[in-house]
Formats: structure tokens, sequence, C-alpha cells
């Protein structure tokens, strides 16, 4: 079965909000007629309406870059899938391995490491499950820390990550579900995974995918990589047969980079 591929831009908290609409507006004329590709930029929260208004009527969607699981509320600082509709999302971002604290912590040079923003497995599995129940689809986002991988300990990791995370959703809501492999030693740090380990995570993931939704499911999902994917490696990771796009960061703030990893995906 082919898979639509789906390049997703994850601008973190980078760029005002005039920055996201010039930038929006440089990658919708250099993306112009590309329709072969499903494409999303995750601004920051307060550009996303503005950014939004910019994408209107062209090939790009929105997405937000985390979310709460509740509609409103007395939750300070945080965000329901109701209000990312309404700034114009289609996606969330779940799980990102800078939600998750990069699993507890984030060393900071001052205060040493800090505990915050605490996603784990099961927020996770409850962010995207009232993202589903909302009306927006998430991309779930999952990978092991450098320590891991160098003590053998991969794919147990992503497995158990995975089995928690997407437990429990109906068959129609996983086939809509896009699944984000960003190994978290490859995030923002210019060593982007070899394509052919990409892919072979991407083919355990889909293997678990199979186990837990059966094989239509494994088939028809969306798994992208994401990891210092930048416009000189894209084509070589998207070629591989379990990768179908990609999550990125630092590249998805310049137009120029951006459209041509979307164009490597074509
Ligand atoms: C990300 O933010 O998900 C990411 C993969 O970042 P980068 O492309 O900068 O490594």
């Amino acid at each position: 079965m082919s898979r639509k591929p789906f390049i997703a831009g994850n601008w973190k908290m980078n760029k005002t909000i005039a920055e996201g609409v010039a930038l929006a507006n440089e990658l919708k004329d250099q993306i112009a007629g590309v329709d072969d590709v499903d494409v999303a930029v995750c601004p920051t929260f307060v550009a996303l309406a503005a950014v939004g208004e910019a994408i209107k009527g062209s090939n790009i969607m929105l997405g937000g870059q985390n979310m709460f699981w509740k509609e409103s509320g007395a939750w300070t600082s945080q965000i329901s899938p109701q209000m990312l509709m309404d700034a114009g999302c289609k996606w969330v971002i779940v799980g990102h391995s800078e939600t998750r604290g990069r699993f507890g912590t984030v060393d900071d040079e001052l205060a040493g490491a800090l505990s915050y923003f605490g996603d784990n497995d099961k927020t996770v599995n409850m962010k995207a499950k009232y993202a589903f129940a909302s009306g927006l689809l998430p991309i779930i986002a999952c990978g092991e820390l450098l320590s891991e991988r160098e003590s053998g300990r991969t794919d147990d990791v992503i497995t158990a990550q995975m089995k928690v995370c997407l437990d429990g959703f109906t068959k129609e809501q996983a086939l809509k579900m896009v699944i984000a492999y960003e190994p978290v030693w490859a995030i923002g740090t210019g060593k982007v995974c070899d394509s052919d380990e990409a892919d072979r995570v991407c083919g355990l993931i889909r293997g678990i995918v199979k186990n837990m939704y059966g094989e239509d499911v494994a088939e028809a999902v969306r798994i992208q990589y994401g990891g210092s994917v930048n416009d000189k490696n894209a084509a070589e990771l998207l070629a591989k047969p379990n990768i179908d796009g990609a999550l990125v960061g630092g590249a998805a703030l310049k137009a120029d980079a951006f459209a041509t990893i979307i164009k490597a995906a074509q």
C-alpha cells in the first residue's frame, strides 16, 4: 500500500507572530502545487491563529506543539484541543521529547537537573485519546535516549513506549494517527540517525502497530522520522520503505530548506 508522505515542521519556541506569518507566506509560495505530500507547520500557540490565517486555502495544514486533556478550566498555562481547532489546527504533536522533559529532567547550567514538562507515556496516551475525541489528529512521538541506545535497549524502550502511548484507540482512530520516531540524541544535535537504522526502528514500530491493531492498520499508518533532518539528508531517509515522512525542527525554520525536504518526499 502506498502511504502519502507527511512532512511536519515543529517551530518550537521560535518566531514572533510577524516572523511566523512571513515564513508561512514564503513556504506557501515555494510549495504551491505540491499535492502529493501532506504538509503541516506547528508554530507557537500565540502565532497559531495568524499563521492559520496566512495559510488558509493553501496546501499547508496547521498543528499545535502540545495540548492538555481537558476542554477548559483551571489549568494555568495549558491549551485544549478545542482551542487549537478554533485557531485552525488539524494536528497536534503529543509526547515530543522536549515536553517529556527528556524523560524527566532537563539539565540547566545554573539550576542543574530540572524536572518539568512532565509528560510520560500515560499522559501522552491520554492526550492522543482526547485529541481524537475532540476532532484533532495526533502526531505521537517516541524515541530513545543515547544511554538507552548505547546499552542496547532501543527496541525495548520503543516497544514499551508504544504499547502505552498507542493503547485503546478505535481502529478508525488508529488508521488516522501518525507516529514520529525521534531518537532523543538526534534532536537538534546535527547527529542524524543512520537511514537504515531509522528505517529498522520505524519497521519495529509498524510491527507493534500490527500486533495491536492488525495488518491493515499497520500498512496504512504513517510513521515519520525526526531528528536533525535537513535539506541534504532528507531524500535518503524518505526513500526508506518504513519512513513515511519527517518531523522537522531546525530546518523547518527556513522556507528554502523546508521546501526542499517536502519536495524530497514527492
Ligand atoms: C523536532 O523538534 O522534533 C526535531 C526533530 O528537531 P530537529 O529537526 O531540529 O532535530
